[in-house]
C-alpha cells in the first residue's frame, strides 16, 4: 500500500492498531529502519511530516562513499563500515546507484602528496574490502589531465583514481520505503508526530496530524524510534527527557551547471583554495559542485543555498578548473541541506565526526542521531537489533536487508542492468513510447519500468504532457505516494535539480494534471506561485 489515493485507508489502519514499531521520520534513516523491522516480522508505522526524503535525504552530495575524508581524520571504523556498505547498496539497487571513478588530483603544497595519496587509497581499499579491478591506480600529471583536461595544470603532481558510487538520495529513500510498504509497513508522508503519549512513564504512542487535510489521529506502538534527522532534538523535547548530548547542524550547498558551460568528464575530489575538500560530479547533461560546510542555526525546513554559498562554490570551481571562468549566471539550480551532526565541543563543522549513535531515553524513546546516507542500512540494523533485544519473549527474525533488493532492483546481479535496459528499450514501442523514452524509464525505475509503461500506455498523451510524462506522474501518485506537484518535480523525477528546462516546460501542466488526479489536496504547494518559488529557489535566488 503506497498510493496517495489510499491515504484514508492507511490512516484508518494506523489509528486502530497497536504497532510493534512507530518510526518518526521518512528520510533514508527512517526508511531503512522501517524496512529492516518489517522484514524481521514486526508491524511498522512510519510517519513523515513533509514529503519522504524532503529533509536531508534529498539534499546530499548523492554519493555512496567510504569517506576518504574520514581516513584523514583517522576514523578507521567509519571508513571500513561505510566502505563495505557501498557495494551492498549498489547490489540491492543498481538502478539508483552506480559505480563512479573518482579522480583525486594532487598539487604542490596540497593536502595530499603522491605518497600520502597512494598510501591513503591503499589503506582505503583494504579497509573497505575493495575488489581487485576496482582498486586505486596512481596517475602521472599527463594521465591525470588526460582524464580531466579542465583541471588546473599549474603545480599538478599527479592523481589517484579510485571507485566510489553515485546515487539519487531521494530515489534511494523512496525505493527503500516502497519495499518496506510492499512487505507490509504503513508509511505516511505529510503526517507529523506532534506530541507523545506516555503511559506509566513509558512512551506508548504519538498524536499525529495529517498536514494535507488537517485530521488528527493517535498511533500506538510498543517501540518508538526517533529518526528525525536534523529535527531529532525537537522530537526528543516532546519526550520531555534528554541526555547531555545534542545535535549541531551544518549546512552544505551544491550548484548545478550545464555541461555546455562546464564540460566536466570525470568526477573529481579536490582541495579547495581554503584547503577544504570538495566534489565536482558529472550527471547526465549537467555537472554539480559541492559542498560548503558551515554551522546552521535556522529552521532545517527552510535551508537554502545563499549567494555567499554560491560564490564560495564558484570560486572553488574556478580555482581548480581555471579555464571554465564560471559565472553566477551559469548556475542553473542549487540546493542545500543540513547535516545532523552530533555536537563536539570546539570543533569546526568539517572536523565533527559523521558517526552515528543510538540514544535511549528513560521513557524508552530510541533516537538515532548522526550518520550518513551510505551507512543507512547498517544504522537500521543496529536500531532494530536494539528493539529485538528489548522485546523479551518475542521471536523476531534476523536482519535480512543485506541481500534484499530494493523496489525496482530485482536483478540477479547489477551487471544485468544494461541488458535489461536494452530489452525495455525494444519493448517501449509496444506501449506507444519512443525507444529513448523506454531507455530512460528502464534506467530510472529499474524492474518497475513495466508499471510505468502500462500507466503511460493507458493514459496516452494529453494536457500538454507526453504519454511518458503522464505515465511517470501516474506511477508517482499510485505507487510512490506523490501528493503535491513538488513531490513529483523534485523528489520523484529529480527534474527540478537536474533538468530544470524540463521542470520549467512541463511543471505547470504536471501540476494541473496532479490536481485533476488528486483534487484540492494537490493544490497545497501546487499553485503557479509555488512553482515559481520552487524554480526561483532552485536557482539559489532568494526572494
Ligand atoms: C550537504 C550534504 C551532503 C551530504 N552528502 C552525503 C553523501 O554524499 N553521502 C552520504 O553518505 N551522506 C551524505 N550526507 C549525509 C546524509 O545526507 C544524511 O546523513 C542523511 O540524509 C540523513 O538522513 P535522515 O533520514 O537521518 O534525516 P532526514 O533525511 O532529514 O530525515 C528526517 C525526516 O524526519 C522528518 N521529521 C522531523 N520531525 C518529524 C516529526 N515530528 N514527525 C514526522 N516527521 C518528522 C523530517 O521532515 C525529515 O524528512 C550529506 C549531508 C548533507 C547535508
Amino acid at each position: 500500500m503506497f498510493s496517495t489515493l489510499l491515504r484514508p485507508k492507511m490512516k484508518q489502519h494506523a489509528a486502530g492498531f497497536r504497532f510493534d514499531v512507530l518510526v518518526i521520520g521518512g528520510g533514508v534513516t527512517g526508511a531503512g529502519i522501517a524496512l529492516d523491522a518489517v522484514t524481521r516480522g514486526m508491524s511498522v508505522l512510519l510517519v513523515e511530516m513533509q514529503d519522504f526524503a524532503e529533509g536531508t535525504s534529498s539534499r546530499s552530495t548523492k554519493l555512496i562513499h567510504g569517506g576518504l575524508r574520514y581516513l584523514k581524520q583517522m576514523e578507521l571504523k567509519i571508513v571500513a563500515e561505510t566502505g563495505r556498505e557501498r557495494k551492498i547498496v549498489y547490489e540491492n539497487a543498481p538502478h539508483v546507484t552506480e559505480p563512479e571513478r573518482m579522480l583525486l588530483p594532487f598539487y604542490k603544497g596540497g593536502t595530499f602528496g603522491p605518497l600520502m595519496t597512494s598510501a591513503g587509497l591503499t589503506v582505503y581499499d583494504l579497509l573497505a574490502g575493495v575488489e581487485k579491478d576496482e582498486r586505486r591506480t596512481m596517475l602521472s600529471p599527463e594521465e591525470t589531465l588526460e582524464l580531466e583536461p579542465l583541471l588546473k595544470q599549474d603545480g599538478l603532481l599527479g592523481g589517484g583514481n579510485y571507485v566510489e558510487y553515485r546515487t539519487d538520495d531521494a530515489r534511494l529513500t523512496l525505493e527503500t520505503l516502497k519495499k518496506a510498504a510492499e512487505k507490509g509497513a504503513v508509511c505516511l508522508n505529510y503526517c507529523k508526530a506532534e506530541r507523545f503519549v506516555h503511559e506509566g512513564g513509558k512512551i506508548a504512542g504519538a498524536v499525529i496530524r495529517d498536514g494535507l487535510d488537517g485530521t488528527v489521529f493517535r498511533a500506538d506502538a510498543e517501540h518508538i524510534v526517533n529518526a528525525a534527522g536534523p529535527w531529532v532534538d525537537e522530537v526528543r523535547k516532546m519526550d520531555g527527557k534528554g541526555n547531555n548530548k545534542h545535535l549541531k547542524l551544518s549546512k552544505g550547498a551544491h550548484i548545478v551547471i550545464d555541461k555546455s558551460r562546464f564540460p566536466l568528464r570525470q568526477a573529481i575530489y579536490f582541495d579547495g583554495p581554503d584547503g577544504r575538500m570538495l566534489f565536482a560530479i558529472p550527471r547526465g547533461r549537467k555537472a554539480y559542485v559541492g559542498t560548503t560546510d558551515t554551522f546552521y542555526e535556522g529552521n532545517p525546513a527552510d535551508v537554502k543555498a545563499s549567494e555567499e554559498d554560491i560564490r564560495y562554490l564558484l570560486e572553488a570551481a574556478d580555482w581548480i578548473f581555471p579555464g571554465t571562468r564560471l559565472q553566477r549566471g551559469d548556475v542553473e539550480s542549487a540546493w542545500a541541506g543540513v547535516r545532523p551532526l552530533i555536537h563536539q565541543e570546539g570543533k569546526d563543522p568539517s572536523e565533527i565526526s559523521r558517526k552515528d549513535e543510538i540514544w535511549e531515553s528513560d521513557s524508552g524513546l530510541l533516537t538515532i542521531a548522526g550518520g550518513k546516507l551510505t551507512g543507512y542500512r547498517k544504522m537500521a540494523e543496529h536500531v532494530v537489533d536494539r528493539i529485538a533485544d528489548r522485546s523479551s519473549g518475542e521471536k523476531w527474525g534476523p536482519c535480512v536487508t543485506k541481500h534484499l533488493p530494493l523496489s525496482g532492483g530485482d536483478f540477479a546481479s547489477p551487471v544485468d542492468l544494461p541488458n535489461f535496459i536494452e530489452g525495455k528499450t525494444n519493448e517501449a514501442e509496444l506501449y506507444g513510447l519512443s525507444r529513448e523514452e523506454g531507455r530512460e524509464i528502464a534506467a530510472f525505475y529499474g524492474t518497475n519500468a513495466d508499471a510505468v509503461f502500462k500507466f503511460a500506455h493507458a493514459a496516452g498523451a494529453g494536457d500538454g504532457l507526453s504519454a511518458a510524462d503522464r505515465g511517470r506522474i501516474l506511477y508517482s501518485v499510485h505507487q510512490e505516494m506523490a501528493a503535491v506537484p513538488a513531490d513529483f518535480l523534485v523528489r520523484r523525477s529529480g527534474w527540478l535539480f537536474f533538468d530544470v528546462e524540463k521542470a520549467r516546460a512541463v511543471g505547470p501542466q504536471a501540476a494541473a494534471y496532479m490536481k485533476r488526479l488528486l483534487g484540492p489536496s494537490a493544490e497545497r504547494r501546487g499553485g503557479k506561485e509555488e512553482l515559481r518559488r520552487l524554480l526561483g529557489e532552485t536557482a539559489g535566488r532568494e526572494r
